[in-house]
Order: C-alpha cells, then structure tokens, then sequence
C-alpha cells in the first residue's frame, strides 16, 4: 500500500517520545544531544518549563480569535520586537517562506506606492534558501528545487553570493530590492564576507532600492545577537523571522520599517492564523529568555568554546573534517567524506546533526547549552572522525 503519510522527506528511522534540555529520548531506548534542534527551531531544547507553561495556559483561555479581532498577545509581542530591533512594525505569520512571501509583496508594493510600479525584480544569491511556495523556490533559484514545477515565478535575479560587482552589474530600472541571508544556512553554513551586507546597504541607498534580510534561521538569537546583521553594523530595511522564534512552535514574523509597513494597507495581505494568541504565548515565552539579562552573553561564551573545541577537532581530523565555519551557534564542517555518511556516523554515535549544501555537516544546538552538552557533542564528533577515518583515507589514496 501507499505510505499514509506522503514520502516527500528522507527520514531517518527514528522516533522521539519526549526531550529534556539539549537531549532527545528516542522510541529505540536511547538517548540523543540534539545539536540539530530541528532545524535551528528548537532554539529552548526540549521540555522547556517556562515555554510550555505559557502555551499550555494560553491554550486553556482561547487558541485562536483570527484578525477580525484585536490581539493583545500580539499588540505586546510586536511592541517588544519594534523595542529589541530596527523595525518599526511587525507582521506575523507562519512560516519562513511565508514572511518571505510577505517581504518582498510588500518591497514590490512600497515601490509601486512610490512611483516605481515598475520596480519589480528582487535579486537574490547562489546558495539561497528562501522556502518551498512556487515564489520562494523561485527566489531560491536552485534548479534541483524548481525541477518539474513548471514555470518558475517572474521577478528574481540571481548573482554570486559575496560578490558585489556582480551585484551591482544586475541592478536595473526594474529591481526593486536585494534579499539577503547574512549566513547561508542550507546553503553550507556560509557567512557573509566582512563588507558585503555594508556593499548591498550602500547599493540600495544609491540607487533607491530596499535591502531585505532572511534571517529565518539566522535570527532569534541564533548568531551571539539578536539578528546575526547586528555583527555588521548595518540595518535591513525588511527582515523575515521564522524557525526559533517560537522555540518550536509554527510561527514567523516579517519586521519591517515604516516605509514598507505602510504599503501592506488594510485587505492588501493577511493570513488566517498569523499572530493568534498561542503562537504569540510561544513567541512572548522565547522572548522572555532571549532578552534575559546576560542569556545572548552567555549564547557567545557557550559558542566560542564549542568553536575552539571544533577547531582542534578540525586539526587532529583534517582528512575528515577540513574545515570550520558559521557564526555563534550556527556552525557548519565541511566534510572530505559525503556529509550524509557523516551525519549517519554522528547520529550513531549519539549526535544529531543537519546535512547543508556545499557538503557541510551543519551543528544548530538548542541556545540553552552549557559547557557539558559542547563538551558531549566533542566527544561524539571525535568518535565519529574516527570511524569515518578508514573511508576518508581510502577515497584521499584514489
Ligand atoms: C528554513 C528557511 C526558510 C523556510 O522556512 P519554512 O518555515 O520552512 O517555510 C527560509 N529561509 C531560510 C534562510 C531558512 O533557513
């Protein structure tokens, strides 16, 4: 019989009955450190007491009223996010392609309200990823992504990532903005070169267009900050949020200013359940720790000791592991074996871990990690170098 539920993913036989911390208990018996935290989401670990409570008891008053209504959870949580960042205005809604959706509607828009109806086109990186609706593989531009999908949707130029001539050599009378991951993340865990996110900055001031940042998985505190563009000194003028910004829970939010909050106007956008009172218990919850005196200090104590750690792994394992990047707890090892062999060696020997392009293993722990649960994740990774070792050597003789 065909699968109940539809095989569009590569799962790994495995099942998780419940989490404490930065650990997963598995239906085997056995227990995993979850340095994947499904994807950069998970960002509390697991079993959470503060975040589960404030679901827990917001889901006993009212889960959902919709937007004919004012949503106080909302009204206090967007404040909060206006208070913590550049923005001016939040839109919520529910997943990273779709605040992807809304932030460059709402660039299009903007433009269109200026004058520009006839400023467009967005340009967009190699080695994005900016989601799986029919726009955003489209703005992702991977052929593998767009493959059997029929006509990509206009409007999306491509250009090298790190390369500002080239960015400036595919600005048009027709480009309306620039969107921009500060650290690829499925691309490979690839940041942005000191510089460039100031070069996109300087190039949208001159030639009048908005600079839009994907911070989906980079953002929430994921990179030591806030948003990881705070370590370039540069502000967006539209950002989307998603993955940690509700610990798990399905959530994302577009921050914008005011010049491109006010094109999304009333009957313009929405979304049914976007900034419902539960999803913003979630998103109010993770705020409270991420805005805890001292949690993102601790965030950038606990990443500079996991680096230093990966980096000796690097040097003793060079002929598996041949190279180290990323940004606070967004880290990436490229791998000499296929990743997929890696993360499969990793995962036996009791790590979680996330497969990224550019065949990099990609490490993602929840923010909550201490010292133990790095000096675990070495340990595992040291027995998985060593594993992979014999594989590695063959395929360097050939
Ligand atoms: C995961 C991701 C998305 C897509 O988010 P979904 O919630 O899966 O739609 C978009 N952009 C980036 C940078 C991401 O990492």
């Amino acid at each position: 019989m065909y699968p109940a539920l539809m095989p569009n993913y590569n799962r790994a036989d495995l099942a998780f009955t419940h989490g404490t911390g930065a650990w997963l208990h598995a239906e085997n018996g056995r227990r995993y450190l979850d340095f994947g935290a499904g994807i950069a989401t998970s960002s509390l670990g697991h079993g959470h007491k503060h975040l589960a409570a404030e679901i827990a008891a917001q889901a006993a008053r009212v889960i959902h009223v919709s937007n004919l209504y004012r949503v106080p959870q909302a009204e206090r949580l967007a404040a909060r996010y206006v208070a913590a960042s550049f923005a001016d205005s939040i839109f919520f809604c529910n997943s990273g392609a779709e605040a992807n959706e809304a932030l460059v509607k709402a660039i299009r828009k903007a433009q269109s309200d200026a004058g520009h109806p006839e400023r467009t086109r967005v340009i967009c990186f190699e080695g994005a990823f900016h989601g799986r609706t029919l726009a955003m593989i489209s703005a992702t531009g991977n052929a593998k992504y767009l493959a059997g999908f029929g006509p990509p949707v206009a409007g999306f130029d491509h250009v090298p990532f790190n390369n500002l001539n080239a960015l400036r050599a595919a600005i048009t009378a027709e480009t309306a903005g620039i969107l921009v991951e500060p650290v690829q993340g499925e691309g490979g865990v690839r940041p942005a070169e000191p510089g460039f996110l100031a070069g996109l900055r300087a190039a949208c001031d001159e030639f009048g267009l908005f600079l839009g940042f994907d911070e989906v998985q980079t953002g929430m505190g994921r990179s030591g900050k806030f948003f990881a563009h705070e370590w370039s000194g540069i502000t967006p003028d539209i950002l989307s949020s998603a993955k940690g910004i509700g610990g798990g829970f399905p959530m994302a939010a577009v921050f914008a200013r005011e010049a491109l909050a006010k094109a999304l106007v009333p009957g313009s956008h929405g979304t049914t359940y976007g900034g419902g009172p539960l999803a913003c218990a979630a998103g109010n919850a993770v705020l409270d720790v991420l805005l805890a005196d001292g949690f993102l200090d601790q965030v950038n104590h606990t990443a500079a000791y996991l680096r230093a750690g990966l980096e000796a792994l690097v040097s003793r394992h060079g002929q598996v592991f041949t190279e180290l990047r990323g940004l606070g707890l967004l880290l990436g090892l490229k791998c000499a074996v296929p990743n997929a062999a890696a993360q499969t060696a990793a995962m036996e020997a009791g790590l979680l871990t996330v497969a990224a392009g550019e065949n990099v293993l990609r490490l993602a722990p929840p923010l909550i990690i201490g010292r133990a649960e790095c000096d675990a994740a070495l340990d595992m990774l040291e027995t998985t170098a060593r594993r992979l070792k014999p594989a590695a050597t063959e395929a360097l003789a050939k």
